[in-house]
């Protein structure tokens, strides 16, 4: 399943389409091409208890679909004061179907009165190869919660996660090439990519 002399080329499990640019353009810088999702391909629950199990679950369902090489990604904020919640339930921390705004909204209200605001991004990168095989990375980025959301840029919590090294700013406060150097889903495609361009894999 080398992929040094030959072309690969992933078909993308994610629906999220904040996700999917972010993922295309951290695999374009590393030269690996990107297939977007088929049309009709149905969503996978995310009901694994990790994100590795998140991961690992919409990579083997989009691969079985398709019959074709898969990568997935599944994220997760882990706030220190909340035992690492919302952790695998970062995208319905506020309900089912909650909108991002929903759910900054809610960790704020939790995090009022607490003295840490301490904070983690940890994404895990899959790929589900067409003999099934397989292969994973992890990125972690450490950070803190800002009081209130600041920045118009990127999605989900990023209007209220300030990285330790961002010299204070929210992600959302930086250009888009700015985060991913050293987001969590940076530095996880980008080991993924190294790995899938090392000639023994
Ligand atoms: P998912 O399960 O990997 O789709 O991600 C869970 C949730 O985490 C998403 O719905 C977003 O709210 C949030 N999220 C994932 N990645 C990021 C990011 O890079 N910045 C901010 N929020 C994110």
């Amino acid at each position: 399943m080398s992929s040094t002399g030959t072309e690969l080329e992933l078909v993308l499990a994610t629906a999220n389409p904040d996700k999917a640019a972010e993922i295309r353009a951290i695999l374009a810088d590393a030269g690996i091409a990107v297939v977007d999702r088929p049309e009709g391909v149905p969503e996978v629950e995310e009901t694994g208890g990790t994100l590795l199990d998140n991961a690992r679950l919409k990579a083997v369902a989009l691969r079985e679909a398709t019959g074709r090489s898969s990568v997935a990604d599944d994220t997760g904020l882990e706030v220190v004061a909340l035992g690492g919640a919302p952790g695998v339930y970062s995208a319905r921390y506020a309900g089912p179907g909650a909108s991002y705004a929903e759910n900054v909204t809610k960790l704020l209200l939790e995090l009022r009165t607490s003295g840490s605001r301490r904070a983690r991004f940890v994404a895990v990168a899959f790929v589900s190869f067409r003999d099934g095989s397989e292969l994973w990375t992890r990125g972690v980025v450490d950070g803190e919660i800002a009081e209130q959301p600041r920045g118009s840029g990127g999605f989900g919590y990023d209007p209220v996660f300030v990285p330790n090294e961002g010299g204070g700013r929210t992600f959302a406060e930086m250009a888009e090439t700015e985060k991913h150097a050293f987001s969590h889903r940076g530095q996880a495609f980008r080991a993924l990519a190294a790995l899938l361009r090392t000639p023994s894999i």
